[in-house]
């Protein structure tokens, strides 16, 4: 067994290798850049040596750095975590031939598999279904329509070395081939460096369905069952699961099967993953294999026991597995919410900055249920552009699938981000979806369920009330503070269209609130003004909230629903019924950027007509290019930036006239 690993990654895939190491008792060395020279990753770390500047292509990307910070550390070994080198054959080989070892496969494995085109071959020749397609590279957009149409609409054109949801692109018509081959193949070049492209038949409303596989160098390869991970925006996950509810024992033991026949075929001896689309009706086509650690593997190691960086490390060190397949077992149920720094409001826009508030639930048993929270930053860390968005990864077990999702909702409810935009409320969303709960899912989920983009969920009933006791609560504490004799007992509460006359008795902090017939009770409340997070147990059930004051009342967000909620005295609920409603300033004549970024190009002048649809400019943050569209006809007005400039979110960009 090694005695010291270097880590050659970042963030929370770090700290997640540096806690097995530690239990393994082996040292660890993480490398980083100049962005994450205070990171927790680097507080942990047994020793940690900086690599470079904050972009990844100056420091996580640069192999000779790696190399260099082995020798000077001593370390044995390299654990390549997820993204960045990790699926890098070249990187691989220069390890072997330094005398280090690379925790991962062998280098011709990963050539094989890394590569969408070569991969796709090898699967269809080792027997494995794959999708439909030209399995080929594409030269220009005139051959890229000639195969479009040869296959039928709709397509997929995909980056053969595409990942983590880019350089990927659905074409319905003609058209979408020609504005998306081009598209691709520069998002291709500037992602991965290699633009070579292909097309398949796009499955529609499929589900994706993958298997974690876990070889050895000795010849032996498991699988550790699927995970289901079709909640997806922009082709990325967002929520995974394991076991996935669309599998039969029947299913489950076909896909198992080929996935360790590809696996085998290829020689494979790491922990990866083979992932399939699946349509409804359980057929399932190969997409891809990742030759790597997942993100999502937390669900699969909750489910089964085991610890799949520690197998990886073993393996790497020539250890034969010590179990085979009839050892593994599924226990349970299993759930990851992917937390990003991302606007669900805004189509899911990353947003970055500084986790001014950062307290995610507790970890552990909870009740019959289990937490576990992956993550890489503490409160007052920066979610930096130059990386990945992801803030944590939460995950939940239970007994049950519906379990685990109850744990999920509560645990979510229990975590309180501030400072930067964050998928927190879509998250709650998804959990307390009937649609989701009946595990009728599909990738278009996201689409079906919020097509006017996400709003957060309209409040029920029981929500009403408990955001009302809320409200009077905090209000009462504001009120014995500034103006005591204004306390009293009845009160109106107005959230959102409701109105509710109510009649509050307090004693001792504790609430009961009558009104319309119901009665609810307040309890366990501890909240001080200031306090952005109000704790407390309504009617037996233990909450959280986040609040904020507002004009005459307050903000408050519970899971997907946020209010504003008003206390009011009869008499000043009288006059407010009579106001007229604000009204939003008017947008619709302006095209605002979206989130923060950098114009690639403006494709409108001013005087020109364009109709619903047309390009009006492309942006770009984080890397990924965001095409702006007219959402009317019209003639543009003014155009109020050029390409090269940047703008911070909601800047009007154009405006018609
Ligand atoms: P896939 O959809 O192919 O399974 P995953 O969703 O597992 O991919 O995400 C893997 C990809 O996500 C990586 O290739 C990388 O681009 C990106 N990624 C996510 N988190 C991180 C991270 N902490 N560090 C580096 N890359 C990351
Ligand atoms: P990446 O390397 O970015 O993970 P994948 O090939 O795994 O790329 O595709 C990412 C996601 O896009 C899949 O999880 C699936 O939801 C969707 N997808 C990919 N190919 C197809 C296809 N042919 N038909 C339908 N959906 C697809
Ligand atoms: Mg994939």
């Amino acid at each position: 067994m090694f005695s010291k690993i270097l880590i050659a990654n970042r963030g929370e895939i770090a700290v997640r290798i540096i806690k097995t190491c530690r239990r393994l008792g082996i040292k660890t060395v993480v490398v980083y850049s100049e962005a994450d020279a205070d990171s927790m990753a680097v507080e942990m770390a047994d020793e940690a040596v900086f690599i470079g500047g904050a972009p990844a292509s100056e420091s996580y990307l640069v192999a000779d750095k790696i190399v260099d910070a082995v020798r000077q550390t001593g370390a044995e070994a390299v654990h390549p975590g997820f993204g960045f080198l990790s699926e890098n054959a070249g990187f691989a080989r220069r390890l072997a031939a330094e005398g280090i070892v690379f925790i991962g496969p062998n280098p011709k494995a990963i050539e094989a598999m890394g590569d969408k085109i070569e991969s796709k071959k090898f699967a269809a020749r080792a027997g494995v279904s794959t999708v439909p397609g030209h399995v080929g590279e594409i030269d220009d957009t005139a051959h890229a329509i000639k195969i479009a149409e040869e296959i039928g609409y709709p397509v997929m054109i995909k980056a053969s070395a595409g990942g983590g949801g880019k350089g990927i692109r659905v074409a319905w018509t003609r058209k979408d081939v020609e504005e998306g081959f081009p598209a691709v193949r520069a998002e291709a070049k500037s992602s991965f460096g290699d633009d070579r492209i292909f097309i398949e038949k796009f499955i529609e409303s499929p589900r994706h369905v993958e298997i974690q596989v876990l070889g050895d160098k000795h010849g032996n390869v498991v699988h550790l069952f699927e995970r289901e991970c079709s909640i997806q925006r922009r082709n990325q996950k967002v929520i995974e699961e394991a076991p996935s509810p669309l599998l039969d024992e029947k299913t489950r033991k076909a896909m198992g099967e080929q996935a360790v026949a590809l696996a085998q075929a290829v020689g494979y001896d790491s922990a990866g993953t083979v992932e399939f689309v699946a349509g409804q009706d359980r057929s399932f086509f190969f997409l891809e294999m990742n030759t790597r650690l997942q993100v999502e593997h937390p669900v699969t190691e909750l489910i089964t026991g085991v610890d799949l960086v520690e197998q990886m490390i073993r393996v790497a060190a020539g250890e034969p597995l010590a179990f085979g397949q009839k050892d593994l077992k599924i226990n349970g149920w299993a759930m990851e919410s992917r937390i990003y720094a991302e606007d669900p409001y805004r189509g899911f826009l990353p947003s970055i900055g500084r986790l001014v508030r950062y307290s995610p639930p507790e970890e552990g048993a909870v009740g019959a249920a289990v937490v576990r929270n992956d993550a890489g930053v503490r409160e007052g860390d920066e979610i930096s552009m130059f990386y990945d968005p992801m803030i944590s990864k939460l995950s939940t077990w239970g007994k049950s699938r519906d379990a685990a999702i109850d744990a999920m909702g509560r645990a979510l409810e229990d975590f309180h981000i501030e400072g930067l935009g964050h998928n927190i409320p879509f998250l709650a969303a998804v959990m307390d979806q009937p649609r989701f709960r009946s595990g009728k899912i599909s990738t278009n989920y996201i689409k079906d369920e919020f097509p006017e983009g996400f709003q957060g969920l309209p409040p029920t009933e029981a929500q009403l009330d408990l955001m009302g006791a809320v409200a009077l609560a905090m209000h009462r504490v504001l009120t014995r503070r500034a103006a005591p004799d204004l306390l009293r007992d009845d009160w109106v509460v107005v959230a959102g269209h409701n109105q509710r006359a109510v009649r509050v008795t307090a004693s001792n902090g504790d609430f009961t609130v009558e009104g319309d017939g119901r009665t609810g009770r307040l309890e366990n409340v501890d909240w001080r003004p200031g306090q952005p997070v109000f704790r407390g147990r309504y009617d037996g059930v233990d909450f959280s909230v986040t609040v904020k004051p507002a004009a005459e009342g307050f903000i408050i967000r519970h899971r997907a629903t946020t209010l504003h909620v008003l206390v009011l005295t009869p008499r000043s609920a009288e006059l407010h019924q009579k106001l007229p409603p604000k009204k939003a300033a008017d947008t619709s004549k302006m095209v605002l950027s979206p989130m923060p970024g950098l114009v690639v190009s403006i494709d409108v002048a001013q005087g020109q007509e364009v109709k619903t649809g047309e390009i009006v400019a492309v942006l770009e943050a984080m890397k990924m290019q965001n095409i702006l569209r007219a959402e009317r006809d019209g003639v543009i007005k003014t155009v109020n930036v050029k390409s090269g400039d940047s703008v911070a979110a909601d800047e009007v960009l154009v405006e018609f006239a």
